[in-house]
């Protein structure tokens, strides 16, 4: 790692060593961005990697909401405004019982660049809170929602921080959120993204992050000159992300043989038509059951409990899009094992940094979060153009639009790491390109 970078880093570590998933994602960036340091005094002169490796402001609150037996709960809220260089803070919600402040710092640190990279201009940003919305009633959801925005309220606005939704925060969320919003503030304006269309949302917003990083696969694998088209793809999650990425790999001709949730796998070995995928999201986003039931349902799907994706066959192509550190040098090592050329990032930092390292050393394609899933946030960014123009896109406009970004972001990403001498280092090209950006504006704009 460079002098300078290195000295920061250390210096974070001392301050709160606990903040383990924060600094994994500070040390994966810095580590990367040696080389333009080396060359560059004046991201040091100006202080650059302090300023950037802490939050502009960080917002702690209670949210007290009363349960379906008429008891008082209580949760923490967060958001983390983290950098507002190129543009309001923009990020999504999590609520999940594992959020605390490292979580979310950690996210918020990558979506600065991830943000920088879809070359719209949007700050970095993130918030969320450990309330778990598995196994609350709608009207539960919603209390906790209401309280939740009676206080973030007074810090979002459309031209200061616009969130969106991420683990735990889909568009039933996203609905009970805006709606509060809007009896506050007395205003229909465009502060959360992954609204319904019904009151304001983009169409394709929803496929976005999962089409977003098959477009992204697809542009790696075209410098290998290969597709999708036949391969075995394993999925992790069955969320957002990885429903409307598993749709896309089927559209390509790709066969789906895994997707899990947290308690366990789903094997298909022929690979998921669109019709058990459409049981699947039924399942998750209606029922909100466990995915073992689609087991139970369709008898040439296999399930085991408790085990990821990653060791139980052969794959061509594997596309995490659950969670943080869900795929380890273990998983690597029996992908690479089974036969499999590309990785790519739908979940944010799903990999282990010693199993990126061991795709890499083994010429694993490797799409990295901040580039590969930037389809989702880039979308509401278009959302967001929609809304202040008072108009709405075709879902063929919105995704030729995404589809242009994704590539634009490879190439970015390509260009960076050449001119470093390694043009298949997507992590090195990915967080190269997304710093310089926000650096040179922040160099700009004083301190
Ligand atoms: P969802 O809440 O829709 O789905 C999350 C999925 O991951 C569920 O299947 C969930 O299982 C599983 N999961 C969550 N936590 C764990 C865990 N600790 N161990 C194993 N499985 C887990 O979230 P999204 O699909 O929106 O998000 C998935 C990932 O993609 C996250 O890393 C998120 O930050 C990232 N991302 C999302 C974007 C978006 O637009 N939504 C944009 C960019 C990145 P279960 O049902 O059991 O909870």
């Amino acid at each position: 790692m460079n002098n300078y970078a290195k000295l920061v880093y250390e210096g974070l570590k001392k301050e709160s060593p606990w903040e383990k998933e924060f600094l994994q994602s500070v040390f994966e960036v810095f580590d990367s961005l040696g080389p333009l340091l080396d060359s560059n005094a004046k991201y040091e002169k100006y202080r650059i990697l302090e300023r950037m490796a802490v939050p502009e402001r960080v917002i702690l609150f209670q949210v007290p909401w009363v349960d379906a037996k008429g008891q008082i709960q209580l949760n923490r809220g967060y958001r983390i405004q983290f950098n507002s260089a190129i543009g309001p803070y923009k990020g999504g919600l999590r609520f999940h019982p594992s959020v605390n402040l490292s979580i979310l710092k950690f996210l918020g640190f990558e979506q600065i660049f991830k943000n920088s990279l879809t070359t719209l201009p949007m700050g970095g940003g993130k918030g969320g809170s450990n309330f778990d919305p598995k196994g609350k009633s709608d009207i539960e959801v919603m209390n906790f929602c209401q309280s939740f925005m009676r206080e973030l309220q007074r810090h979002i606005g459309p031209d200061t921080d616009v969130p969106a939704g991420d683990i735990g925060v889909g568009a039933r969320e996203i609905g009970y959120l805006y709606g509060m919003y809007k009896k506050i503030r007395n205003a229909h304006e465009s502060v959360l993204t992954g609204k319904s269309l019904n009151y304001g949302g983009s169409l394709i917003r929803p496929e976005a992050t999962g089409y977003g990083n098959v477009y992204f696969a697809i542009e790696m694998l075209k410098t290998r000159r290969t597709d999708f088209d036949n391969r075995r793809v394993m999925i992790s999650g069955s969320g957002n992300v990885a429903q409307y990425t598993a749709w896309k790999i089927i559209n390509e001709g790709g066969k789906v043989i895994t997707m899990s949730d947290s308690n366990g796998t789903i094997l298909c070995e022929e690979g998921l038509t669109h019709e058990k995928l459409e049981f699947i999201m039924d399942l998750k986003n209606v029922q909100r059951k466990r995915i073992k039931e689609a087991a139970a349902k369709f008898s040439d799907l296999k399930y085991f409990e408790g085990q990821k994706p990653w060791r139980l066959a052969k794959a061509d192509a594997a596309l995490p899009s659950a969670t943080e550190n869900e795929l380890d040098l273990k998983d690597a090592e029996a992908l690479v094992k089974g036969g499999c050329i590309c990785v790519s990032e739908g979940a944010n930092m799903p990999t282990t940094p010693d199993a990126v390292e061991y795709l890499l050393a083994n010429n694993v394609l490797f799409g990295p979060g901040k580039a590969a899933n930037a389809g989702g946030v880039a979308t509401s960014g278009l959302e967001m153009t929609q809304n202040a123009m008072r108009l709405n896109w075709t879902s063929e406009e919105v995704d030729h639009k995404l589809r242009g970004i994704m590539s634009c972001i490879h190439s970015a990403c390509r260009d960076a790491a050449e001119e470093f001498g390694d043009h298949d280092n997507y992590v090195l090209g990915a967080n190269v390109a997304g710093f310089r950006k926000v650096a040179d504006a922040m160099i700009e704009l004083g301190v």
